[in-house]
């Protein structure tokens, strides 16, 4: 019997990813419903999962803020059981607070926050009933720690964290496993997808000169950690299988530990003035060190 995998935001990135390995596995061992928002992105899918491989794979419309969208696609399982849900939709967003609209700002928690748990609660009765079942969620450095200029994301990212954790202790009774898979940065169409105050330009007008410039350091940090720490698809699928095999799986896994002398630090110094200090000199000091190493 094959284990059954329904994957959020598969038309590009990690999802697409995790969909064409799962599906390609040498086993056959996996059906995956890889779903995503709109359909008429399935060709890079299609393309990457060899002929053959069919019976693998099936590809489902699904957009994780459309709560009849999430019970129509959950209504077409076949085998009416799903043994791994990978909640994977997410979006960033990127720039000064005060310019950020509050559509904006609903949306990043619609997909990633509300449509993590739209998703979930989709298939959490059908685990508890059988007293089985993995969830894992794409999670972020981002939702262990504040990011200057990413406020609403790490916001809705931590949410997350409460989300998991709490359901964790619960789901215990049910021989259900959570887990994050805490990314750093990954080379993705992430930064591409992300909605950026600062390509609206006249919103960013609306901010003063100092946050400007602070913010335009920041950015040019994000370029040098995305050039010197990213990781590639590939790595982050290996620790989503190791999660997924596992027959006991860990709360949180970390795929990098580019970022662990900081995410320790908050836990270790809990009034979070350390943390505050070092996380700013990482960004806002560091700059002109890397340039001359480059
Ligand atoms: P990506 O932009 O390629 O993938 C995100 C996917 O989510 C896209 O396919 C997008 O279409 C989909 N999506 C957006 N809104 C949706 C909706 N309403 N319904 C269904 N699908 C929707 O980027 P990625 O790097 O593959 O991101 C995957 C996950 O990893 C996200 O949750 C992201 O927050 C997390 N993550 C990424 C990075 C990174 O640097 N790339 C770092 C940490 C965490």
């Amino acid at each position: 019997e094959k284990t059954v995998v329904v994957i959020t935001g598969c038309s590009s990135g990690i999802g697409l990813g995790l969909a064409v390995r799962l599906a390609s596995d040498a086993s056959r061992g996996f059906k995956v419903y890889a779903t995503m928002r709109n359909l008429g992105k399935k060709e890079r899918l299609l393309e990457s999962v060899r002929d053959g491989h069919m019976d693998t794979l099936e590809i489902l419309q699904m957009d994780v803020t459309d709560q009849q969208s999430v019970v129509s696609a959950a209504q077409k399982i076949k085998e009416q059981r799903v043994d791994v849900l990978v909640c994977n939709a997410g979006v960033g967003l990127m720039g000064p607070l005060e310019c950020h609209s509050y559509q904006n700002m609903k949306t990043i928690f619609d997909v990633n926050f509300f449509g993590t748990i739209s998703t979930i609660q989709a298939f959490l009765p059908g685990m508890k009933h059988r007293k089985s079942g993995k969830i894992i969620v794409s999670g972020s450095v981002g939702g262990l720690q504040g990011v200057p200029f990413n406020a609403v994301y790490c916001a809705s990212k931590f949410a997350v964290e409460g989300l998991c954790e709490s359901l964790a202790i619960i789901l215990q009774h049910f021989n259900i496993h959570v887990s994050l898979i805490e990314c750093g940065p990954v080379n993705t169409s992430f930064l591409h997808n992300m909605q950026r105050t600062d390509l609206d330009n006249s919103r960013l007008q609306e901010t003063d000169l100092e946050t400007r410039a602070l913010y335009h350091q920041y950015l040019h940090h994000c370029q040098m950690i995305f050039r010197d720490a990213a990781q590639d698809t590939e790595d982050i699928l290996q620790v989503f299988m190791e999660a997924i095999n596992a027959p006991s799986p860990a709360l949180r896994y970390f795929t990098t530990q580019f970022f662990m002398p900081l995410t320790k630090l908050k836990l270790t110094s809990t009034n979070g003035s350390d943390y505050v200090k070092a996380m700013h000199q990482f960004v806002f000091s560091s700059n002109q060190k890397r340039d001359d190493k480059a």
